[in-house]
């Protein structure tokens, strides 16, 4: 696989969805990736990364950001409120606002700095107990008490249970995103992203089918 070839199928799964071409967002998901993988990807011209762990992104990036003009970098995994102050500092956008103390802690951020990363709520479509986001029933609500708190809300973003087909749950969140008015759609992985951008989504969120497999060494046990 790897960069040139997912570049490609994400150009035509939008050609097979009828589709604008460059309507969606490929996320180049660099979490835990050797140096010299993303930067591979960096010389190759892509300047979209998804990174899920605030210090990890924190040790990285700086650098790269000096030495690849144009380069975003979007959180994509949960987020801590006391590294939250690093985080809206650190990422063009967040994809995991998952509750209303986080929403307060960005809101109080934003005010201070006059600026806010782009947001999106995570939305927990399969209700599991296990994983973050907002649970289906509650998205309305809060959508609009973010939007109340003057955070630039602008899609929502699902992770679909393993093992499940995720055509309804893409589906289901693309209901939820166009009832309250927002565009933005993150889903889709490596395994999954032609059925979200069938579904409508804008941002995909691809790590290992461009980098290749994730090593997490003597960590992951
Ligand atoms: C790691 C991760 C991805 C990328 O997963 P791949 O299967 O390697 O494409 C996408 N989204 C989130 C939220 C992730 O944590």
């Amino acid at each position: 696989m790897g960069l040139e070839e997912i570049t490609r199928r994400v150009a035509a799964a939008e050609a097979a969805a009828g589709r604008a071409a460059g309507s969606v967002q490929l996320i180049a998901v660099s979490k835990v990736q050797p140096a010299e993988r993303v930067e591979a990807v960096l010389r190759a011209g892509h300047r979209l990364f998804g990174e899920n762990y605030v210090q990890e992104a924190q040790g990285k990036w700086p650098a790269w950001r000096a030495g690849f003009p144009g380069v975003a970098v979007h959180m994509i995994g949960p987020l801590q409120s006391n590294k939250a102050k690093i985080a809206v500092e650190l990422f063009e956008a967040i994809h995991t606002l998952d509750r209303p103390s986080l929403a307060t802690k960005l809101a109080h951020l934003a005010q201070a700095r006059g600026a806010s990363p782009e947001l999106f709520i995570q939305v927990n479509t399969g209700s599991e107990p296990q994983k973050a986001g907002v649970l289906p029933e509650g998205v309305d609500a809060f959508v609009a008490e973010a939007r109340g708190m003057d955070l630039p809300v602008v899609g929502l973003m699902c992770i679909p249970p393993e093992g499940e087909d995720p055509a309804p749950h893409f589906a289901a969140l693309a209901a939820m995103a166009a009832r309250n008015g927002l565009t933005g759609l993150s889903m889709g992985m490596s395994s999954d992203f032609e059925a979200a951008i069938a579904a409508g989504a804008t941002h995909v969120r691809v790590g290992s089918a461009i980098f290749g497999a994730r090593d997490y060494g003597p960590r992951a046990g």
